[in-house]
């Protein structure tokens, strides 16, 4: 079975786009997954198909209305439907990739992109949808945020990655950041490639590739020692 994606968005454009390209391309043609564009629009029921409307109590910008979003949501996703329903928001939980494995594990995803000033509340409670933010910084659309999501969970569909060990080294995989990498030439703008990744000692190179690791994440990102960000696998 492959893993279905369905994404609710205002610019159905936008997709596949990337997710077109490279290995997700690949794998969407090969079947390994399948991507249901909906455009919330046509969910829309006046004349000028309108789907945002003035926040209540006031304020800038527009919002989402619940009965748009839920009609769209119901047509691609009826109850029956098990897979896990995110909503890409700031105000979600930072998406980790004991996540992104937890997703990949599933049937599919679906994804509803916001816009304006973002999606009225109660169709979040009444959707059982879950918030998830890519980071601390405001996108003007999910779009590219479901981009991102399910850039992240494709690569880890069975059939998708050339080198099936190449997932299990990189960073966060081990609560780490990943070690330095090199490549030919071994000399380049007279800087040397370490000389034990070319010793042929295995055992010396795992340490240094350890030692490396934790004197990057010891200086970038002490958070992930400290176990706060931690993220454990799934
Ligand atoms: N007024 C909102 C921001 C709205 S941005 C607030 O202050 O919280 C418009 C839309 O872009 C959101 O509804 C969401 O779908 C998307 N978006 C913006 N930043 C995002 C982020 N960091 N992660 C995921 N989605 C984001």
């Amino acid at each position: 079975m492959p893993f279905n994606a369905t994404i609710l968005t205002l610019y159905p454009d936008m997709f596949p786009g990337p997710l077109g390209m490279s290995m997700a391309g690949r794998g969407l043609e090969d079947g390994v997954w399948t991507l249901d564009v909906r455009n919330i629009r046509d969910a829309a029921t006046d004349r000028h198909a309108s789907v945002d409307d003035t926040p209540a109590g006031g304020g800038p910008g527009m919002v989402l209305k619940p009965d748009v979003l839920a009609r769209a949501m119901d047509a691609a996703s009826p109850e029956d439907d098990t897979r896990p329903r995110l909503l890409m928001s700031p105000r979600g939980k930072p998406l980790t990739q004991a996540r992104v494995r937890e997703l990949a594990a599933g049937k599919g995803v679906v994804i509803v992109c916001g816009r304006f000033e973002g999606v009225d509340e109660r169709v979040i409670e009444a959707r059982n949808l879950e918030e998830v933010s890519i980071g601390d910084y405001i996108l003007s659309g999910g779009e590219p945020a479901a981009h991102v999501v399910l850039d992240a969970i494709v690569r880890l569909l069975p059939g998708i990655m050339g080198n099936d060990a190449s997932g299990s080294e990189e960073s966060f995989e081990a609560g780490l950041l990943e070690h330095p990498q090199f490549t030919r030439p071994r000399e380049w703008e007279g800087r040397e490639i370490p000389p034990v990744l070319l010793s042929g000692d295995h055992a010396a190179i795992a340490r240094w590739k350890r030692e490396q690791a934790m004197e990057l994440t010891r200086a970038r990102r002490p958070d992930l020692l400290e176990g706060k960000n931690r993220d454990e696998k799934a």
